[in-house]
């Protein structure tokens, strides 16, 4: 690890690194895609909506960094193994992984579909598990990996009227905590970040809770560079609460 270079510039902090990031075409994903993609990273950029994704792709390019985007969604084994292959096949090897790909619903348990309660299942946990279960064998194989997946503060503390949401939220930390232990002997360490309130389409519709604050998708990015980073080398398992 090396923060500045000869000349006193830093370096950059995921060079010769390569990141999956699902949900990269809006709010948190494709900040976290540019951001990493300007530390230096190769960035795959994966959403259900390719044309966002593209677009994602753009802003990195245009910035000067590389990247690539796969149309997938993350709730579909197919599509993930597929796209894990393809990234696999664009870049060679996988370091990080993000697990960023979410939505949310709102409606009191009563009043709750079961179709929706199954839809925020499978697309924020049961895709969490999808995508990690691709990544790991090369994760594993190389003994290195970094697994960020982005819960929620509703995750920790409940949301009342967004249940399904929240018991989803609470599910990738639990999942995230227990692979870290299945995982640390192959130095692969796996956080989960839960942030309150961000400004993204999403918190058109989701509730600020009190305690929160609004705040920019770069914020959360930051907090995902520093797990992506070999300064964080010493932290699994965590879940970090990033409430404003
Ligand atoms: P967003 O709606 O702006 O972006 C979500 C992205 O995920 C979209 O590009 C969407 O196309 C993509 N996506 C949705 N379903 C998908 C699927 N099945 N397969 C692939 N891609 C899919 O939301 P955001 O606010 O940027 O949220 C990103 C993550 O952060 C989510 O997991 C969300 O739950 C979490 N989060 C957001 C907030 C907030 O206030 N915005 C707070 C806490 C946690």
């Amino acid at each position: 690890m090396s923060l500045a270079g000869e000349t006193g510039v830093p370096n950059k902090r995921l060079e010769s690194k390569s990141a999956v990031v699902t949900g990269a075409g809006s709010g948190i994903g494709r900040a976290i895609a540019q951001l990493f993609a300007q530390e230096g990273a190769v960035v795959i950029a994966v959403d259900q909506n390719q044309l966002s994704c593209q677009e994602t792709v753009q802003l990195m390019e245009r910035a000067g960094g590389r990247g690539y985007c796969i149309q997938a969604d993350v709730s579909s084994a197919s599509d993930v193994e597929r796209m894990v292959r393809e990234a696999t096949q664009a870049v060679g090897r996988l370091h990080i992984l993000v697990n960023n790909a979410g939505i949310y619903r709102r409606a009191p348990v009563q009043d709750m579909a079961p179709g929706d309660w199954d839809l925020v299942m499978a697309v924020n946990l049961k895709g969490t598990f999808l995508c990690t279960r691709a990544v790991l064998p090369q994760l594993m194989e190389q003994r290195a990996g970094r697994i960020i997946s982005i819960a929620s503060r509703a995750g920790r503390q409940g949301e009342p009227s967004a249940s399904a949401y929240a018991a989803s939220k609470a599910g990738v930390i639990a999942f995230s905590a227990s692979l870290a232990g299945e995982v640390r002997d192959y130095h692969i360490t796996v956080n989960a970040i839960c942030p309150g309130g961000v400004d993204t389409p999403m918190a058109k519709v989701a509730p600020v809770l009190p305690g929160s604050r609004l705040v920019p998708p770069v914020d959360i990015a930051q907090v995902a560079l520093f797990l992506a980073s070999d300064e964080s080398q010493a932290i699994t398992g965590a879940a970090i609460e990033v409430y404003g």
